[in-house]
């Protein structure tokens, strides 16, 4: 902590660490910033939370890594990375209550006390977080929120946890069964026997990440890269779902519940089913 003395009083500055530099001057592992690509900057805002210590400078080399990683996932590595400077700032009492993080502009906002409990899925949030910077969204219109965190998670689960599933599990009811408390949303939604079979998707975060999953093996595999583009131009309307994929959105959903019920597909097998992590 950092404190300057004035007359009168104390004042404290907010106290940032500089923890990266020119990532095109920094090799960052197999992701090394291509030549063209802007340069950004990460800083650490730990000022009302100095005790993350370590967890802070591991969330900054995980933006290090992953903010161009992400920009080449959902779009293309030469797609200018959406801002140059990334801050994450640690609070104890972040402004939206009771989330353990969540992103405005350039800024992750990450709740100190959450991390603190939670060390192992620490730094899985914050992918799924970084994730919104590099979407950049122009608007976020209540349509889209769902595809909008769905991607967030899609993200998460594919290319950093690799455990993303092709269907959910659910019984009969469309009700999900066998999840446990290491999968909070699933876990919840399954004690409060929260039917998924009318829109289920609308349940966003993991269920749409699984869905969208779903559509890029049985229906497009460059679902997400449409979408995303879509969302960028702020051209997203939910037909393409029906362009792209041969159906309206809630006959696809039905699709993807059936084949989450019964474990078969719907219409007759995959087609361009990928391994699943
Ligand atoms: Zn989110």
């Amino acid at each position: 902590m950092v404190f300057f003395l004035f007359a009168g009083g104390v004042m404290r500055r907010r106290f940032f660490i500089l923890v990266s530099v020119l990532v095109g001057l920094w090799t960052i592992g197999p992701f090394q910033a291509q030549a063209d690509q802007p340069s950004f900057r990460v800083f650490l805002d730990v000022t009302d939370a100095p005790e993350v210590g370590t967890d802070a400078v591991k969330a900054s080399a995980l933006v290090k890594e992953w903010y161009p990683k992400i920009n080449g996932f959902l779009f293309d590595h030469a797609h200018p990375l959406p801002f140059n400077l990334v801050v994450l700032s640690f609070e104890p009492n972040p402004a939206i209550k009771n989330a353990p993080a969540f992103a405005m502009g350039n800024v992750i906002h990450v709740n100190s006390n959450y991390i603190q409990h939670m060390p192992d899925d620490f730094r899985a949030l914050m992918v799924h977080e970084l994730t919104h910077i590099n979407q950049h969204y122009p608007s976020k219109k209540p349509d889209s929120v769902w595809i909008i965190e769905g991607i967030a998670d899609y993200v998460r689960h594919k290319y950093y946890e690799k455990d993303i599933q092709l269907t959910l599990r659910m019984n009969s009811k469309g009700q999900l069964t066998g999840y446990s408390s290491a999968e909070p949303l699933f876990y919840n939604l399954q004690s409060a026997g929260t039917s998924l079979d009318d829109r289920g998707y609308l349940q966003q975060y993991t269920v749409a990440a699984t869905f969208l999953y779903w559509l890029e093996a049985r229906k497009d595999p460059d679902i997400i890269h449409h979408l995303n583009t879509a969302l960028s131009q702020d051209q997203y309307k939910p037909d393409l779902f029906r362009i792209l994929c041969g159906r309206p959105l809630d006959d696809l959903w039905g699709e993807f519940v059936t084949e989450s019920k019964t474990g078969r597909p719907a219409l007759g097998g995959p087609i361009t089913e990928k391994s699943v992590h």
